[in-house]
């Protein structure tokens, strides 16, 4: 199946009033349990700016391009969370999908600068931007317990869309990266108001540690993609913890490698349970 376009599987869960779950992925194990979770349904990958930057990094984004592409899974790729136009390029160039030009700790215009020569890149190679107002707390690949920011301003989300032009607005609403030091408390009446205002699919960051009825709120309140990544890197690295002993026993990789790949796969259909329902 060749990969989907991510401004169609967005506009598709949105005339559904639905959301596309997107997860991070960092290896062929964690890649085919989100495949082997979506059981055929759409879903986008999302591949961490600093994979790329790891040694061979190309090479494993190579690999993750045409697994999506063997997958029954109408799939979109995106290079997560780039802050420079180097590692933009760099996600242009392997061929992804869409790429988040994230110029959220930057003052307003020159978040706006960033993400027009973002799009600069990449809109004429046919590839989605996505961008964000409002910075959220909290780390993409570190998990910390941190309390939420400021939310994201209506009506400077609705010209921020407007003079990017991005494909998808990634906004604060009291979600974070990483782990909710308090009981997490998404504001649904503020996302209303900016989702009234801005007229490009919104997405959720930090989907990791939110209950299934506030991931349910945040959709029907206007989100179209949800981000989860802490929950997966969590549940691998705990099986990996308790299945080791056993594969060291006799070197059995394979065994450590399944074990990784039904541990994210359980926590990603849970995942896709919540949002399909
Ligand atoms: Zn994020």
């Amino acid at each position: 199946v060749p990969l989907a376009p991510f401004t169609d599987l967005l506009a598709a869960a949105r005339r559904a009033g639905s959301a596309v779950a997107a997860f991070s992925v960092y290896d062929a194990e964690s890649l085919v349990g989100v495949l082997r979770a979506a059981a055929g349904r759409p879903l986008i990958v999302l591949i961490s700016s600093q994979v790329v930057a790891e040694p061979g990094g190309d090479l494993v984004v190579a690999g993750m391009l045409a697994m999506a592409e063997r997958a029954p899974s109408p799939v979109a790729l995106q290079l997560d969370h780039a802050r420079d136009l180097d590692v933009i390029a760099a996600g242009c160039e392997l061929g992804l999908g869409a790429v988040m030009a994230d110029g959220s700790g930057l003052p307003y215009d020159e978040n706006v600068a960033f993400v027009l020569a973002a799009r600069a890149l990449a809109a004429p190679r046919g590839i989605a931007v996505e961008a964000e107002l409002g910075h959220l707390a909290g780390e993409e690949e570190v998990a910390l317990a941190v309390d939420p920011g400021p939310l994201t301003d209506p009506a400077a989300a609705e010209r921020f869309a407007r003079e990017t032009g991005a494909d998808c607005l990634a906004v604060a609403i009291g979600n974070v990266h990483g782990i909710y030091r308090g009981a997490p408390h998404l504001d649904l009446e503020h996302l209303r108001a900016i989702a009234a205002r801005v007229a490009v699919p919104l997405s959720l960051h930090g989907g990791s540690g939110l209950a299934a009825s506030a991931v349910a709120g945040a959709v029907a309140g206007g989100m179209t993609k949800v981000n989860f990544n802490t929950e997966l890197r969590q549940a691998y690295l705990a099986r990996t913890a308790d299945e080791l002993p056993g594969a060291r026993d006799g070197a059995r990789l394979l065994a450590l490698h399944r074990a990784q790949a039904d541990a994210v796969a359980a926590v990603a259909a849970e995942r896709f349970a919540v949002l399909s329902a």
